[in-house]
């Protein structure tokens, strides 16, 4: 008896409707779907003339009896859904019973089918819709489907084609796609003879990617998980150390399905802020495997669009595995030193003793003695009357400003402390610093700090490897997190001498827009006259020479990104201030702000500078036994 169905016309009109068959690629993904409704297990899939000339796919599922061969042409014939409560939660790929009709339409079709099970097969043939032949043939278990000449019948749309290449690529791309989200079919694609690619079908999402994306993205691939009731996601995200100048690498699918979403997409890239290059993206290959009930496919003729029932589980869920995945990386870029020494994925350092994040955070956030270690912000002095923190008054009263500079200056005394330039305050608190850092060394004795390199890297052996550290980079992390730890509270550090800055109109109006970020942040302005505004105190740690700079920079970052969220400016500034006091390329630092760098990094609790730059990069033994030609 017939599987196939003739969709009821009530059925039909609940369907989202629209135009299947827009170009080759089209009838390559919908008949890919039908195969792998059909449960095969190898597919296919053969092209020529960039698929305008001829389509042919293969597979091995289910067949079709010799009734079903002619019926599945019609108009909303599907043997996947009955009636409307069938929508309410759609397990397979198809469900509309359009494709099969649309393309036949428009071109020359060759249907060969066997049921499995079933003695013989039937062969159709089909002309602009009709069919012109139809008779018991021989074939094998399965499907196989050609279409040839494409849009010969309708020349109007002949002409909006592309030239065969391009028509060809889509072809191959919308292929990848399907394969890669059934990573248990094997799917073969030839080109005009020559083999495009080749899908192991093992059910394994590592050799689909490896197979379908080639070695050198699969590599930059994390592996990423996470499973709650009812929703898995599993799949890889790109190593940060890997952005991409676009999003051609980013793949999501869903139940199989692979579709275009803004809620997933800004989910990873979300997981990335602050670890990513502006202006690159991160690569992933996702897959979410959830009850067919919770999203709706319905929405979208071409089907690329879902609808998720709970947006911010699927959200979160997508979020945190893409961040335990990142957090989870080892934290060095790997050195290359020549072409011939083939770059591998880092294997994971577990010999790096990692200090538990608590123990870091309370290290790191310890209150350090006046004498201390400067590589925390120091906590607030009292805040005298009158003085600081909420005394930003944005009044461009003329004649006001000249005089109450006088009483400022003297209401906020000039704290030794606080205002040693943060080098000389490095040096003079050099055996603190040894002392301090030592301990934290004693802890974790393992790595040996070799030194300080052109005043700009630290070099550490490490077990077998040897590590470069960048320590600009790396403090500048290093604060940055501590600055967003503190929840945004940091200490002013009131300058000896005020400094006056001189800033186009519109730029004084930014920094009044975002007077209490600035404030909270340890910046006092006041504005000066028309055209200036006077800094009576910076951020701790930060030198008095880097705050008219870093003012200049602030402006230039706010007028450049006016349309960027709070939190984003939020984040901007901060990298200013973190660069700004962390210690600097080209000036010596003393050996415990060194140790305590290293710790950070060989802990793994820093890895990225805010701009997501790899801070560190290692140097494997066996690498350099190879350079060195020790071993082959
Ligand atoms: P839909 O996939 O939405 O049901 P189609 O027009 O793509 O609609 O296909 C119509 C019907 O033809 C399917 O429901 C299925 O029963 C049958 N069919 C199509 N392709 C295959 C195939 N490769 N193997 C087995 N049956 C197929
Ligand atoms: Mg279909």
């Amino acid at each position: 008896m017939s599987e196939i169905n003739i969709l009821s016309p009530h059925v039909a009109d609940l369907i989202a409707a629209g135009e299947v068959v827009e170009r080759p690629a089209s009838v390559i993904k919908e008949l890919l779907e039908n195969a792998f409704d059909a449960g095969a297990s190898n597919i296919t899939v053969e092209l020529r003339g960039g698929g305008m000339t001829y389509i042919r796919v293969t597979d091995d599922g289910c067949g079709m009896l010799p009734e079903d061969a002619g019926l599945c042409f019609l108009r909303h014939a599907t043997s996947k859904l009955r009636d409307e409560r069938g929508l309410e939660s759609i397990g397979t790929m198809g469900f509309r019973g359009e494709a099969l009709a649309a393309i036949a339409a428009v071109s020359r079709i060759e249907l060969l089918t066997r049921k499995k099970g079933s003695d013989v097969g039937t062969r159709v043939v089909l002309e602009a819709g009709d069919i012109v032949e139809m008779a018991p043939h021989g074939c094998p278990e399965g499907t196989t489907l050609i279409v040839r000449d494409l849009f010969f019948n309708t020349p109007a749309r002949l002409k909006f084609m592309k030239a065969d290449r391009a028509e060809g690529s889509a072809c191959v791309s919308v292929a990848l796609r399907c394969a890669l989200g059934r990573p248990e079919v094997s799917v073969r694609l030839v080109k005009d003879g020559a083999d495009e690619f080749f899908s192991p079908g093992d059910g394994k999402i590592s050799s689909c990617t490896y197979s379908l994306l080639g070695r050198e993205t699969a590599m930059e691939l994390l592996e990423c998980s996470s499973n709650d009731e009812g929703l898995s996601v599993s799949g890889f995200v790109g190593s940060p150390k890997a952005g991409h100048g676009n999003r051609t690498k980013q793949f999501f699918f869903c139940n199989g399905r692979s579709i275009k979403s803004q809620l997933l997409q800004t989910a990873v890239e979300q997981a990335y802020k602050n670890t990513l290059l502006t202006g690159r993206y991160p690569s992933c290959v996702i897959y979410l495997a959830l009850g067919f009930g919770s999203v709706d496919v319905n929405v979208h003729p071409a089907k690329t669009e879902v609808k998720f029932r709970d947006e911010k589980k699927i959200f979160d869920a997508v979020y945190y595995a893409a961040l335990s995945a990142i957090e989870g990386e080892s934290g060095t870029a790997e050195i290359r030193l020549s072409p011939s020494t083939k770059a591998v994925a880092s294997p994971k350092k577990d010999f790096f003793r990692s200090m538990g994040a608590n123990e870091f955070r309370e290290k790191f956030a310890e209150t350090p003695k006046a004498d201390g270690p400067s590589f925390a912000p120091r906590p607030a002095a009292p805040s005298e009357p009158g003085s600081g923190r909420g005394t930003i008054v944005w009044n461009r009263t003329p004649g006001k400003t000249a005089g109450n500079t006088a009483v400022r200056e003297s209401e906020t005394p000039y704290r030794a402390e606080k205002t040693t330039p943060p080098e000389a305050l490095k040096n003079d608190t050099q055996t603190a610093l040894s002392e301090a850092a030592g301990s934290i060394e004693d802890a974790r004795a393992d790595f040996r700090l070799i030194g300080e390199a052109m005043k700009t890297y630290i070099i550490v052996e490490t077990g077998n490897e040897l590590l470069l550290i960048d320590k600009h980079a790396a403090h500048e992390r290093m604060i940055f997190d501590a600055l967003r730890a503190q929840g945004l509270k940091i200490m002013s550090q009131s300058l000896l001498v005020p400094v006056t800055v001189r800033l186009p109109a519109d730029e004084i109006e930014l920094l009044e827009q975002n007077a209490e970020t600035l404030e909270k942040l340890g910046f006092e302005i006041e504005p000066y006259g028309a055209d200036s505004v006077i800094l009576r105190g910076v951020p701790a740690d930060t030198d008095a020479a880097d705050a008219a700079p870093m003012i200049e920079e602030i402006c230039d970052k706010l007028r450049k990104n006016a349309s960027l969220s709070h939190g984003e400016a939020l984040d901007e500034i901060l990298h200013t201030v973190a660069c700004k006091a962390a210690v600097k390329a080209g000036r010596s630092t003393a050996e415990g702000g060194l140790l305590e760098i290293v710790n950070a990094v060989v802990s793994g609790k820093v890895r990225y500078c805010p701009h997501g730059r790899p801070v560190s990069i290692s140097l494997t033994k066996k690498q350099l036994d190879k350079e060195f030609s020790r071993i082959v």
